[in-house]
């Protein structure tokens, strides 16, 4: 077993970078999984030989434009666009499930007040073109921690509805998660002992609460190592982040968090 700088055993390892490869996909079908989350299903012969290695992966998702689909290049300045072209807006979304033998990509869009991936989920049908891009690279976190702490809003409900439905039987963990009100529930399915906890904002505005932060300080940690998943919007994100390491000592290799969105700011990712 490897150890990191803190002594600490290395059950997280980074896997890539991967050379980025963006595909064309195109839409099959759509579910409105609750009001404010829009499931896309993509399909599509370049979905072949894609991977996702981690729960919390993402992909670049590249929306249409008036000029239809255009997909990048790596150039010698990053992702080019042909010089006709207006770059596309793209946005990082989660791989929520992939069924390599139905070749189907599950992308789960939380959808809020404005935003070019809300508009173009919102109105999403079968027949429509999608690019992604990735994944780049994926945090692979061992099954062997004793538990499993998740805590995030709607945006990484995908990253850990998928955590809770790969971990193994022997596994328990605990999920907080903000979201508007009991609409917004989503049933998982896991083999593992899973205890998932709904915090309800009924009408404050996305990433204005400490309903996380307070339901974290509240907590009783569970005996054991663990490992801690964090993801939402960023302010949160932070403040989360800070009281499970000055408060809770918890070791800094176990543990992820990222901030997925920041209220103003477009296409936010730290
Ligand atoms: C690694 C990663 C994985 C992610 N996975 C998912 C996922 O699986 N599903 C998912 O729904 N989102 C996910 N997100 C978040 C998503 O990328 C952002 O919410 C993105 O900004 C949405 O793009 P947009 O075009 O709709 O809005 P933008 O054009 O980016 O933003 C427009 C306005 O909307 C605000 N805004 C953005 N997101 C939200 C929000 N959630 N609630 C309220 N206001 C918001 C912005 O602050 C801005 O003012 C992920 C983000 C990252 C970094």
């Amino acid at each position: 077993m490897t150890h990191d700088d803190s002594g600490h055993e290395a059950r997280a390892v980074r896997h890539g970078p991967f050379p980025v490869q963006f595909r064309r996909l195109t839409v099959l079908r759509t579910e409105r999984v609750t009001p404010r989350v829009q499931r896309v299903v993509l399909g599509g012969e370049e979905l072949e030989g894609f991977h996702s290695a981690a729960p919390d992966d993402h992909v670049k998702v590249v929306f249409p434009t008036a000029q239809g689909l255009h997909l990048p290049v790596r150039g010698p300045s990053g992702l080019e666009f042909p010089p006709d072209i207006t770059p596309p807006p793209m946005r990082d979304y989660t791989p929520r499930r992939f069924d390599a033998d139905r070749g189907e990509l599950t992308i789960d869009f939380m959808l809020h007040d404005a935003g070019p991936a809300t508009a173009w989920a919102q109105s999403a049908r079968p027949g429509d073109v999608l690019g992604i891009g990735g994944p780049r690279g994926s945090l692979v976190v061992a099954d062997a921690f004793d538990w499993y702490l998740l805590l995030g809003d709607e945006t990484a409900m995908p990253a850990i509805g998928r955590r809770l439905e790969e971990l193994p039987a022997h596994a328990r963990a605990i999920a907080l998660i903000e979201v508007e009100d009991e609409r917004e529930h989503q049933a998982f399915v896991s083999r593992a002992d899973i205890a998932v906890r709904y915090l309800h904002r009924r009408g404050a505005a996305p990433g204005s609460t400490t309903l996380l932060d307070d339901a974290l300080a509240a907590l009783v940690w569970p005996d054991g190592e663990g490992f801690v998943f964090i993801g939402g919007e960023a302010g949160t994100m932070r403040r989360l982040r800070e009281q499970v390491i000055e408060a809770r000592h918890h070791p800094r290799a176990w543990m992820k968090a990222s901030g997925y969105w920041k209220p103003g700011v477009s296409n936010h990712h730290d």
